[in-house]
């Protein structure tokens, strides 16, 4: 078990601000069920029948998953299932959870792999693109199966998942090639895993001399935070430095159970940041984003990117305009403090990597001098050194 005399006292009034979660049609269900990670593994919603348990399905959602049946899987645990409004399809959690009937369509510019992720794999399973770090793909499963995923290629199909051989290729990969300094521990969503194989996988990865940051990407923290158990923290720690980047969307997933998951893991040491994804009619307007950047700071959460959305097939319908991002970042810089602005990045389609964007605040620009605009439009001039 973990050492629960480190865990930090939350000041009363913050921890007012985050509401444990409702339970929807599982109010009956005891404790131990409700707190067990694999019990809403074991009871995740994956059709029309199971969601009618928690939401009116309109007309959209129902033929979405009709005609859907055979793309894209539905998959939500009954902790995040409960997060969505009954009534309101619009609502910004419902919207990532369900499928709809524009996922049938696809844009012009819609690929099934936008990143070109496969292209760069030395070995199964490893995209090896950047100089010095790895992306390790170990799990095609996922606590949900967010409609807006850039994997949906092979995420949710069992037949595409990395086997223990591929695991041990991709392993090897690393080990003999030594400009491999940080390993992002991807998927799919590798906490889906049990304690002991994690385990076992993180001790591989730091016997090798020249790994020296590991990367968990997960999703757990907003889709099912009772994975982040003492336990678990207690495994993570054994290997540090490791860091959690994980992916809330919108301040309706910062709950009571997602506040403590996360504070587990900062009391353990962990740092953890938050890759945003920008989304049609969820978190498209500074106002939310400024709130969940707030929360997520109270939670000792780095907001730590927001990602313009990957041109998956099928996603058109929640992706929105670069200008509309750029109107974000307008509306937090200076507005708030740095710590609660994030980099805003075009994974840039084909393979070309992360590529930050910001509004441009140079106005004119000399060997002599720059004259900048700051974000409240003022002018201000900065003079170069003349020697
Ligand atoms: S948790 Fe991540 S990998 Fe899994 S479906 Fe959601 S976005 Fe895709």
């Amino acid at each position: 078990m973990a050492d629960e005399s480190i865990a930090s006292p939350v000041h009363a009034a913050i921890l007012e601000r985050f509401q444990p979660a409702s339970r929807g049609p599982w109010v009956d269900i005891p404790d131990t069920e409700w707190n067990d990670w694999r019990w809403h593994m074991r009871n995740s919603l994956t059709t029309l029948e199971d969601l009618a348990r928690v939401i009116e399905i309109s007309e959209d959602e129902s033929a979405g998953a009709e005609g859907g049946r055979d793309a894209f899987k539905i998959g939500i645990t009954p902790y995040y299932a409960a997060l969505m409004d009954r009534m309101d399809p619009g609502c910004p959690v419902r919207l990532q959870a369900t499928p709809r009937t524009a996922e049938l369509h696809a844009d012009s510019c819609d690929v099934e792999d936008p990143l070109a992720e496969e292209r760069d794999m030395p070995v199964r399973g490893i995209t090896h693109r950047y100089p010095d770090r790895v992306l390790f793909y170990v799990t095609h499963d996922c606590a949900m199966f967010c409609r807006h995923c850039t994997r949906k290629r092979k995420v949710a199909n069992p037949a595409t998942a990395a086997n223990e051989a591929q695991i041990q290729e991709g392993i090897e990969y690393i080990r003999r090639t030594p400009a491999v300094r940080d390993v992002i521990v991807s998927g799919g969503d590798p906490l889906t895993w049990g304690d002991d194989r994690l385990a076992a996988l993180l001790a591989q990865l730091r016997d090798i001399p020249h790994v020296e940051i590991i990367r968990i990407g997960t999703r757990t923290p907003v889709t099912l935070p009772q994975r982040i158990t003492p336990d678990l923290v207690s495994i993570i720690r054994r290997f540090q430095p490791v860091f959690v980047n994980t992916h809330f969307n919108h301040p309706k997933e910062t709950t009571r159970e997602a506040f403590e998951a996360c504070g587990r893991l900062a009391d353990a040491g962990v740092p953890v940041g938050n890759q945003m994804v920008l989304l049609r009619g969820i978190n498209d307007d500074a106002q939310t984003v400024m709130e969940l950047n707030h929360r997520l700071l109270m939670m000792r959460v780095k907001p730590y990117y927001i990602f313009q959305c990957d041109p998956t097939r099928g996603n058109s319908h929640l992706r929105t305009t670069v200008a509309r991002g750029l109107e974000v970042m307008e509306g937090l810089r200076g507005w708030t403090s740095g710590m609660a602005v994030p980099y805003y990045v075009i994974d840039a389609p084909g393979g070309g990597g992360k590529v930050p964007l910001l509004p441009s605040y140079v106005k004119y620009r000399d060997s002599s001098k720059i004259v900048v605009r700051n974000y409240r439009g003022t002018e201000h001039t900065y003079w170069e050194p003349e020697t």
